[in-house]
């Protein structure tokens, strides 16, 4: 087996290997002091410094501002559909929604069953495939909140611009967070899962201003209460420990690398190359419309699901790996998140030439 492959699952997915072998050692011996990482209390001052650390990491990287908490929360970005009208939405409230995928779906599901969610554009007709414009909806101007998913990790479509409203917004960013700059402000609620772009499964960071806090009503149990997280600092319990000390590496490399905007121009660079190849021939189909189109899943079709099939098998054979679409849509999906080098995406178009050549 070669020593290492191209990753392009959507996740768990590729994490910079000097991250890896820095963990790898910290577990065992975390800083030479004889114990190993994930044996360390939470209370502990060294665990508390990782935290600390991390924590003031992502806010340096993001940009937050003073008036915002940073919550490392578990449950996953899915507890998250839940937790948000939990926290603002009172008996009797509304929030708008933008369907614009599964998650966004899964997102006013869990919405309905706590308040109601007005639904106020949908893409499900042409499967996905793209995300509205300004024009496309309005708000209901009754609606606390207008909620919407930055990426859509599963169709390949990505908000290039935020909507723009009077409500506060609120984003599930699992899938493109850190990967391009950002003004928080507009935003009451950010969330993501760690591990489409941040690091391991296991944490979910969650951005809230401060003000939100006061909002929740009696009737929510208090592990489901932002408030209750954010007094204690995400130790209200036992947080993720790993998954929040290897957020930090994560961040720490991605400092080194010149922080959000220089990702930035290499996601964009990345994914233009892929695109470029998709649009220089008729034999694969990109599935997101042009202006939608998302930098971090890259989601495309060949003529057939036999060929698709052999794609993936002949793809992995020659160390590209996770490029099986999503089920819910097949065909071919390359995610190259912050992590995903270069030279992964160079291989995987020389790949997609040669099959062509073959199979075209
Ligand atoms: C993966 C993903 C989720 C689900 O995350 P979990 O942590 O597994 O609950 C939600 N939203 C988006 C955009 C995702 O990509």
């Amino acid at each position: 087996m070669p020593d290492r492959i191209y990753n392009f699952s959507p996740g768990p997915a590729t994490l910079p290997r000097e991250v890896l072998a820095q963990a790898a050692k910290d577990i065992v011996n975390y800083n030479d002091k004889g114990i190993g990482l994930i044996e360390l209390s939470h209370r502990s001052k060294e665990f508390m410094a990782v935290a600390e650390e991390t924590e003031a990491l992502l806010r340096e990287l993001l940009n937050v501002p003073d008036n915002y908490k940073v919550l490392f929360l578990q449950g996953g970005a899915s507890t998250q559909f839940a937790m948000i009208p939990m926290n603002l939405l009172g008996p009797g409230k509304k929030a708008t929604y933008l369907n614009t995928g599964t998650w966004a779906k899964k997102a006013i599901k869990e919405a309905n069953i706590i308040a109601s969610a007005d639904v106020a554009y949908s893409s499900e007709d042409s499967s996905f495939n793209h995300v509205p414009a300004q024009s496309d909806y309005t708000v209901d101007p009754e609606s606390e909140y207008l909620y919407f998913v930055s990426n859509n990790t599963i169709y390949g479509t990505q908000f290039h611009t935020f909507p723009e409203t009077d409500k506060m917004l609120v984003c599930d960013m699992s899938s493109d967070i850190l990967s391009r700059r950002i003004d928080i402000n507009p935003f009451g609620i950010i969330f993501a899962g760690a591990q489409k772009n941040m690091g391991p499964a296991g944490a979910t960071v969650v951005i809230i201003r401060e003000d939100l806090l006061d909002r929740t009503p009696d009737s929510i149990p208090t592990m489901l209460r932002y408030k209750t997280h954010a007094d204690k600092g995400s130790m209200f319990n036992t947080p993720p420990c790993f998954a929040i000390y290897a957020i930090g590496l994560v961040l720490k490399w991605l400092k080194k690398m010149g922080g959000v905007s220089a990702l930035e121009e290499m996601n964009r660079e990345k994914a233009s190359l892929l695109y470029q190849a998709i649009d220089a021939t008729d034999f694969i189909k990109g599935h997101a419309r042009k202006d939608s189109r998302s930098m971090m899943n890259i989601t495309f079709n060949l003529p057939s699901s036999e060929l698709e099939d052999q794609f993936i098998e002949e793809g992995l054979a020659k160390g590209l790996d996770g490029l099986k679409g999503h089920r819910s849509i097949g065909g071919i999906r390359a995610s190259i998140y912050n992590a995903f080098p270069r030279q992964g995406v160079l291989d995987l178009i020389e790949f997609m030439k040669e099959f062509e050549q073959k199979n075209g």
